[in-house]
């Protein structure tokens, strides 16, 4: 089954069985199905606009951190949003918040938190990164959230939102946090964030010395795994392998499941290494309608509602792909195959040069101008971007990625820094399908 329409008989017996179900309860009062010509109509449209998308669901898409879920999380997605379950509390949804804390079991054993272990799913890992942050700065009051300057730009933005300082750590050349400077910095950081895996160029920054410098002077340690966290399960192929052991040593941790476990958008979550950081979250709303004392989900996030068909999704995606190198692990090698592939033919180009290895799957690349000058590769970057868009069915997607001038000419001392940043191009192997698509990229390219 290659299209999306095949897998409609799917849902339909589904939704079926669920009408059966909403038929038990008696008539229904209102006909919600409106006018069909009118639906359809509208439908038709609504279709039309979304042909005005890049091509995510395609290999040829190679840009940012973008492509379709797998079918089974879209289907159980739709499945659920017809009921419209609300996790915020175990009444708004008790089958998908049970399923909810089934997926935050198996995503805390598979970085290795134990039982006083506790997580939520969030709906974005913006939204998760804040909630820890949030946590650290209630630990620390008045101390600084620190983190690299090639962490997710948000880090910064929601300090400022929780109004904590922010304390930006400079990164060498090839992307390491400068350790130095965080011990010097040691006695004003409350919460040090470490990235695993940076959105630029998929960068996994040293956690165990992070940690151990941390441990030092009572810092609060925070992972961002929002992209590369699902590379755990194939850390074994990683250079970066040792770091994924110890993530269980973090105090809290994001990994975005719409990120690398092919979910619909609103997937994130956060977890934490120790269940007492509840007490940060108490309230006691008028609102809400508990009926039990277990756990409510709500209860421990700074989001109310939340989307039970994202925990449905999510759930149904894992008992397909579970959390090992064979499920979803086999997607994520993929990936990591796709990246080293085509690594290795900008490497054996006389065209082209690679700015680093690729930690995870996203490359970062550039043509060799005439003019050994940056202008010269940043006016080339450009053009080849814009060189894809030309053709639909000949036609690629990737993004242009801007390094400071010395990180570049540290690599390529040849190369004279007339402008204080260089765009080179980047792309984001994310799709298993890239796999079989880097040979036929690189050469649409021109490499
Ligand atoms: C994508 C990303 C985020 C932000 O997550 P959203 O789900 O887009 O809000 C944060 N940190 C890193 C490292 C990311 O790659």
């Amino acid at each position: 089954m290659n299209h999306y329409g095949d897998y409609l008989p799917l849902l339909k017996e589904s939704l079926r069985k669920l009408d059966r179900w909403r038929d038990s309860f008696g008539e229904d009062y209102h006909d919600a199905l409106a006018d069909g010509e009118k639906l359809k109509e509208i439908l038709n449209r609504v279709g039309e606009r979304l042909e005005g998308n890049y091509p995510f669901h395609h290999p040829q898409y190679a840009g940012q951190m973008l492509k379709p879920p797998h079918p089974i999380a879209w289907l159980t997605y739709m499945l659920t949003a017809t009921v419209n379950p609300n996790n915020h509390a175990l009444d708004g949804g008790p089958p998908t918040s049970e399923m909810e804390k089934e997926v935050i079991r198996k995503l805390s054993d598979f970085v290795g938190y134990d039982d006083r272990s506790l997580g939520h799913l969030t709906s974005t890992g913006t939204i998760a990164n804040l909630e820890a942050l949030f946590i650290g700065r209630e630990i620390h009051p008045g101390k600084h959230i620190a983190a690299s300057s090639n962490a997710h730009y948000t880090h910064s933005r929601m300090s400022r939102l929780l109004n904590a300082p922010f304390l930006e750590i400079p990164v060498s050349a090839t992307g390491e946090p400068d350790l130095g400077f965080i011990r010097k910095s040691a006695e004003k950081i409350g919460t040090l964030v470490v990235t695993m895996g940076t959105t630029g160029l998929g960068h996994v920054e040293p956690l165990g010395e992070m940690i151990s410098i941390a441990r030092e002077h009572g810092i609060r340690v925070h992972i961002d795994a929002a992209y590369g966290g699902f590379f755990k399960l194939i850390s074994g192929d990683l250079p970066s392998s040792a770091e994924w052991d110890l993530m269980h040593e973090a105090d809290s941790i994001v990994i975005d499941p719409h990120k690398h476990a092919l979910q619909p958008y609103g997937s994130g979550s956060v977890l934490y290494k120790d269940a007492s950081i509840v007490r940060y979250f108490k309230h006691d709303s008028p609102y809400t309608y508990f009926t039990s004392d277990e756990l409510h989900l709500g209860e421990i996030s700074i989001e109310c509602s939340r989307a039970g068909a994202s925990a449905a999704a999510l759930w149904a995606t894992l008992e397909l792909l579970p959390l090992n190198r064979n499920g979803l692990g086999s997607l994520l090698a993929a990936t990591r195959a796709a990246s080293i592939r085509f690594h290795h033919h900008v490497e054996e180009s006389n065209r082209f040069e690679n700015v680093s290895e690729p930690a995870l799957d996203i490359n970062g690349y550039f043509k060799i101008p005439g003019q050994k000058k940056l202008s010269a590769v940043s006016e080339l970057s450009r053009q080849i971007f814009d060189g894809g868009l030309k053709s639909r069915d000949k036609g690629y997607h990737l993004s242009l990625f801007t390094l400071p001038a010395d990180s570049f000419t540290s690599q390529f001392p040849e190369f004279d820094a007339n402008e204080d940043k260089v765009i080179i191009l980047r792309s984001v192997f994310m799709k298993p399908e890239h796999k079989l698509f880097v040979d036929e990229l690189a050469e649409r390219i021109g490499i």
